[in-house]
Parts: C-alpha cells; sequence; structure tokens
C-alpha cells in the first residue's frame, strides 16, 4: 500500500469510529431522559416533602370524615340541640377538667373552630360541661365545666374525662360555641359505639366524636362549624 492507500484507510477508519461514538454519545444521553426510574425518583422525592408539610399544616392523624378536613373548603354549621337542665354560666377558664383522684377514663379532644367556609376561627369561645364517670353533674360547683378559646389558628384541646350514664340519655358532653361576636350556637358531643344512642331521642349522628381508645386514655377529635357571618 501506498501512502495515499494508507491515508485513505486512516480516514476512512476514522469516520467508521466518529460515527460509532455518535450513536453511542447520542444513546447514553437520551437514555437518562427516557429512562422511567428517573420520573419517578422525581416524583416519590416531591411526595415525600409534600406529606409532611401538610400533615403539619392540618390535623395530625386527622380522621378524614372530620368538618373541613382533608382540603374541604366548606361545611355545614354544627347541629345545634337543647340546652339541658343542667348548664351553669359563669364557668371557670379551664381547658384540663381532671381534677387529682377523679374517677374515670381520661379524654382528650382536640379539633378546631371554623366557618362554613371552611377558614379557622381564633379566639372562638367554647364551654364544655358534662356528667362524671358515675353519670352524676356538679350543680353546685364547676367541676367538669370549663370554658376555653381557640388559638391563632382555630384550635382547641379540652382534657377531661368520659362522661357516664344517667338515665334516659347516652354519653354526652355539652358545649357552647361562640365565634367573636357571633351568636352562641348551643349542643352536645356523642360517642361512637354506644347502644344508647339508638334510643336517645336527643342524639344526632353529625356529632360524633371520632375516637381512638389508647391502653390508658381516650383520643377524641371533632371540628366544630359555626356561622360565617
Ligand atoms: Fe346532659
Amino acid at each position: 500500500m501506498n501512502r495515499k492507500t494508507i491515508f485513505s484507510l486512516v480516514i476512512a477508519i476514522s469516520v467508521i469510529a466518529l460515527a460509532a461514538c455518535s450513536t453511542a454519545a447520542s444513546t447514553s444521553t437520551s437514555s437518562p431522559t427516557t429512562n422511567p426510574i428517573s420520573p419517578t425518583t422525581v416524583s416519590n422525592t416531591t411526595s415525600n416533602v409534600t406529606a409532611p408539610i401538610t400533615a403539619n399544616n392540618t390535623t395530625t392523624n386527622a380522621d378524614p370524615n372530620l368538618a373541613c378536613s382533608g382540603g374541604k373548603t366548606s361545611a355545614t354549621v354544627t347541629p345545634a340541640l337543647t340546652e339541658g337542665p343542667y348548664y351553669k354560666a359563669g364557668s371557670p377558664e379551664l381547658a384540663n377538667l381532671l381534677q387529682t383522684g377523679m374517677p374515670g377514663t381520661k379524654l382528650v379532644i382536640t379539633g378546631y373552630v371554623y366557618d362554613t367556609n371552611c377558614q379557622p376561627v381564633a379566639k372562638a369561645w367554647l364551654d364544655f360541661w358534662q356528667a362524671d364517670d358515675s353519670g352524676n353533674y356538679d350543680n353546685s360547683g364547676y367541676t367538669l365545666r370549663g370554658h376555653q378559646y381557640t388559638d391563632a389558628n382555630g384550635r382547641f384541646e379540652l382534657t377531661t374525662v368520659v362522661p357516664g350514664l344517667y338515665p334516659g340519655r347516652t354519653e354526652h358532653i355539652h358545649f357552647k360555641v361562640q365565634a367573636p361576636n357571633r351568636q352562641i350556637l348551643t349542643s352536645q358531643l356523642f360517642f361512637p359505639g354506644v347502644v344508647q344512642n339508638d334510643s336517645d331521642g336527643i342524639y344526632n349522628a353529625n356529632l360524633l366524636l371520632s375516637i381512638q381508645k389508647n391502653s390508658d386514655s381516650w383520643q377524641g377529635q371533632y371540628n366544630f362549624v359555626v356561622p360565617a357571618s
């Protein structure tokens, strides 16, 4: 082979090599963008970041059936029920109604006060009163009676005992709730799974607490909805 032939061969080999590299390069650059793992990873990363933020901004472990939970933007006003004969005005400002040695099962109820547009109501007044573990009301003092106000996020927390039954009624906790400068809503909360619910003429299933029973106490949840205006 003369020089010209050798040169031509070198050129030809170089062109073939370049073409091969180009194909390989184009395969390697296109591979990540078409690889299904990549978008999945991005998607998972996004949801992993979003989930805790959402949980922290709303009710942690909230029952999706609660009014205004799960991203709902409207709700009907909490049903009103009779005040009953045992309300006493002037209860102490207390979020924890437990007293030392008080018999019964500890109950902690958490939730929010919303308006009908599911906007939280700050500084809403909540007044609770109830029977003790034996089904008796304190009508001479203020045991198991107390009022509190929602915080800036519309949240409240009540610590008390599971009320006992008394003749003619199922288990219930009385409450009054009032958004600042609005009308007072009077009603009662109920407990799921109580046999007497079905025979109680006042009972309303829309006022059922969401209850989780732990070994040493019960955790309850309820979101109140008050008129927007
Ligand atoms: Fe009662």
